[in-house]
């Protein structure tokens, strides 16, 4: 088979969550060559399976392809080199990467979905051009990449960008200090920050419960505590935020997750950011991903074009 000459050498991420793997090849323009999803399988032999016969589906239309990215909802351990954290819990305590590459003989590079968001979105999103990017993954939870100088910041454990599990101290929030997070410590961001804490402060107010988008679709109705519960979620997502600025200086925080549609983000937040950031002189950005739901497979597919420093 004769191949175009732009998608000679397709770059190709796949994007693996608990209910989906997408594949997806990127041609020299930074269209999609091609795409496929595919329900994520329940197990983990089936898992690395499945993403062998996505390979030889890709390889079939488009040529040889010698490596390829792999963003998670989960990372590797730097120690260790195994899975943590991943919401495809079959995936924790294995050592993913290296088993995909040896099921594949390909070359693969593995980085979690936050951090994938901020090279796809630094490459030719939102922050394209942009020297420090920090992403938010705002959905049930709060996830954070970093990408200075187009290349993903890992960091000495892994760990760099994850400021979903930093502790504040009590804002007000009647869950804080009361309820412990996921992740074994109390007091997190996500508890005050994410979706989830907006259910939670929901149902504790009201009794009932309630998904995020419609308690936000109440408070557009003048719902009185919706109203109220959005406003404290905003000023603390501002509040959160400000911290990253005042250690990061972000050009620009681009947003991603089921959360980040919602406009009081990109209109209210900045403002109550810069009343909290050291000096007040803050011009910076923020601004909802420019590939949406895409971006963690493009910046897996940018992954192993050295888009990890
Ligand atoms: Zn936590």
């Amino acid at each position: 088979m004769t191949m175009p000459s732009s998608v000679k050498s397709p770059l190709v991420g796949f994007d693996l969550c608990a209910t989906k793997i997408e594949v997806a090849a990127l041609d020299d323009g930074g269209g999609f060559a091609l795409r496929m999803r595919q329900p994520t399988p329940d197990n983990y032999a089936a898992t690395i399976k499945l993403f062998g016969d996505l390979l030889a589906e890709v390889e079939a239309q488009l040529g040889p392809v010698d490596s390829f990215g792999v963003s998670a909802c989960g990372s590797l351990s730097r120690r260790t080199g195994m899975m943590r954290n991943a919401n495809a819990t079959f995936l924790n305590g294995r050592p993913f990467e290296r088993d995909l590459a040896q099921a594949s003989h390909r070359k693969v590079v593995l980085s979690n979905d936050a951090n994938c968001l901020a090279a796809s979105e630094a490459f030719d999103g939102s922050a394209a051009g942009a020297g420090i990017v920090f992403a938010v993954v705002l959905g049930n939870g709060c996830g954070g990449g970093i990408a200075i100088n187009g290349k993903i910041v890992e960091g000495a454990n892994g760990i760099a960008g994850e400021w979903g599990h930093n502790p504040v101290p009590g804002t007000g929030n009647p869950t804080v200090g009361q309820t412990r997070c996921w992740c074994g410590h109390a007091n997190c961001v996500e508890m005050s920050s994410s979706g989830a804490a907006l259910v939670q402060n929901y149902r504790d107010r009201t009794g009932r419960d309630a998904e995020a988008d419609a308690i936000i679709k109440l408070m557009r109705s003048g719902d009185a505590v919706a109203s109220k519960i959005i406003s404290e979620w905003i000023e603390h997502l501002a509040r959160n935020l400000a911290t990253i600025a005042n250690i990061l200086d972000p050009d620009v925080f681009v947003f991603g997750g089921s959360l980040a549609y919602v406009p009081e983000i990109y209109s209210k937040v900045p403002q109550i950011m810069k009343a909290h950031i050291f000096g007040g002189d803050w011009f910076s950005r923020l601004k909802p991903a420019k590939w949406g739901d895409s971006s963690g497979v493009r910046g897996a597919a940018r992954l192993t074009a050295q888009a990890i420093g």
